[in-house]
């Protein structure tokens, strides 16, 4: 559904701020593509574009793609900004210059919805999620679009049912430049992880869509020029799973009857691994990949930090069943917790070499507003607020520069090409394997799709096969999947190796952050070009 009753018109920009370098975002691949240049299509703005009301024009940017111009501001009535803690200093720049044109700025999304007190300069701040404050902000900027005198915070206690949400404004993205399209069908997490905000923000009961609507979701990012992957955003993906139970047998329908042309992910607890119906149905939807906040293999690291739930199953027997029904296991891996041991960095090593996980997110805790975690370390007096110089707000139990340098160590081995090529190589023997075989689609024999395919590889050979220091690692892999006629299985893992070394590379002598919280290197990147 959309805002009813306003009569006026207001033009509204919707401006995503920029990311800087950042190891989940895959920003290295994005040159060997064929014309990436964002991470995923950003669910909140274009839900609220969506919900305004039909007689108000929108125009929606991600700079990340370009900078709003003069013209959009000269444009635009009212501006509206959203984004994560790691884009605060980019999303108080948009605000900076929305003001040279006199505009009122609102600000929605996690991160003024958990810390309003970092967004002083805005007009407006909308706390919580889509609801009663949406239609008090939508309905004031109708009455009077100029600047209000004082700063207005209007905060959701009404939300909206998520199975009234619109589905989000994909048309108004250029959903072809991002790296993943993104969809989400539930919001909030029943599990109370010390270092997590979700369940604080969003709530312990996960809110779900229907089926439906994901399915007229799927159709529509299809209509928009999605094709590839497409990633559920959802925090955890069975955080109801009677609800996902609901949802895979509608997801199973539709990939049979659009010829399987989207790979799925998520993201969900790893317990998933005791619910063989689940994870076979997954399996028939074709999702290739799920992202499990491991976080440590230690187990009383998992218990200090209340995420017991990791070890309802042993982690690498978890692992080797999602693998068995075809799905890669990406993980989160957190290092600097209290219980990590100068010997931490190693035993982490050896766990990559066992688990074969390609890709693991490896962070420097960080201690987020609004969670458990934050107030334990307050009370301890072991918040660090001026982080600057520091990749963590957290006064680590171990010396600070010996948790970094083990974080370093961590990174330049996992990522190194012959370690990382293996592991792929383990995943196209044992996970890639179990997939379903999927029928070539018209869409697929499209020229379109032909073309996409050998200007990939012809980057990928060039940048990679013969410019690359690696390229004698990479064409050990490449011909054996080229043998194999597997194209697909050589160009997934060589976009994602190929940032994960770049990335590896320059974390280890200290030019990458150790934290995707941190926002040291990242405020160099404001304002945007
Ligand atoms: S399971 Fe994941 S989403 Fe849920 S509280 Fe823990 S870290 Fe957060």
């Amino acid at each position: 559904m959309r805002a009813e009753g306003i009569e006026t018109t207001r033009r509204i920009l919707c401006v995503f701020p920029r990311y800087t370098s950042s190891f989940g975002t895959f920003e290295y691949a994005y040159p060997l593509t064929d014309g990436v240049q964002a991470f995923m299509p950003p669910q909140g703005l274009l839900l609220i574009a969506a919900y305004l009301p039909e007689n108000w024009p929108v125009r929606f940017i991600d700079e990340n793609i370009r900078p709003a111009t003069k013209e959009d501001f000269e444009w635009a009535e009212a501006v509206f900004v959203s984004g994560m803690h790691i884009q605060r200093q980019q999303m108080n720049d948009i605000c900076r210059r929305a003001h040279d044109f006199d505009l009122a700025v609102a600000i929605g999304g996690p991160s003024v919805s958990a810390c309003p007190d970092y967004y002083p300069s805005f007009d407006y701040l909308h706390v919580g999620e889509l609801g009663d404050a949406t239609n008090e902000l939508i309905a004031r900027l109708a009455r009077d679009p100029s600047r209000p005198e004082q700063q207005v915070v209007l905060k959701t206690n009404d939300r909206l049912p998520m199975t009234e949400f619109p589905i989000p404004a994909y048309e108004l993205a250029e959903v072809k430049k991002y790296f993943l399209g993104s969809i989400q069908y539930s919001s909030g997490c029943p599990y109370q992880c010390e270092f997590c905000d979700i369940p604080g923000l969003y709530g312990r009961n996960p809110r779900l869509k229907s089926p439906e609507q994901i399915i007229a979701e799927l159709d529509k990012l299809r209509e928009c020029g999605v094709t590839g992957s497409v990633y559920f955003v959802d925090d955890n993906f069975i955080g109801n799973r009677k609800a996902a139970l609901d949802l895979l047998p509608h997801l199973v329908e539709w990939q049979k009857r659009t010829g399987y042309v989207m790979r799925l992910a998520c993201e969900a607890t790893l317990n998933i691994a005791k619910r063989p119906e689940i994870l076979e149905k997954m399996r028939e939807a074709f999702f290739v990949t799920i992202f499990c906040g491991i976080e440590t293999p230690d187990p009383d690291a998992l218990k200090a930090m209340h995420k017991d739930h990791n070890m309802m199953v042993p982690i690498l027997e978890g692992i080797r069943t999602i693998n068995s029904y075809g799905m890669e296991v990406v993980s989160g891996i957190i290092m600097g917790l209290d219980t990590d041991k100068p010997e931490t960095g190693d035993a982490l090593l050896q766990f990559v070499d066992e688990t074969q996980i390609p890709l693991l997110t490896i962070n420097l805790l960080q201690a987020l507003p609004q969670t458990p975690l934050w107030d334990r370390l307050e009370k301890e007096g072991r918040l660090i607020n001026d982080d600057d110089g520091r990749d963590s707000n957290v006064k680590f139990l171990l010396p600070y520069d010996q948790v970094v340098d083990s974080w370093r160590k961590c990174m330049e081995v996992a990522y190194q090409p012959e370690k990382l090529f293996a592991r792929y190589q383990y995943q196209c023997d044992y996970t890639y394997a179990q997939r379903i075989k999927v029928p070539v689609t018209p869409e697929q024999k499209s020229w379109d799709n032909i073309k996409r395919g050998l200007i990939l590889l012809r980057n990928i050979f060039w940048k990679v096969g013969v410019l690359g220091d690696y390229r004698k690692v990479f064409w050990k892999f490449a011909l054996g999947r080229l043998r194999r006629g597997d194209i697909e299985g050589l160009i997934g893992p060589a976009l994602i190796a190929h940032h994960l070394i770049m990335f590896a590379r320059a974390a280890s002598v200290g030019q990458q952050n150790a934290s995707n919280y941190s926002i040291r290197l990242r405020e160099a990147s404001v304002p945007a070009e």
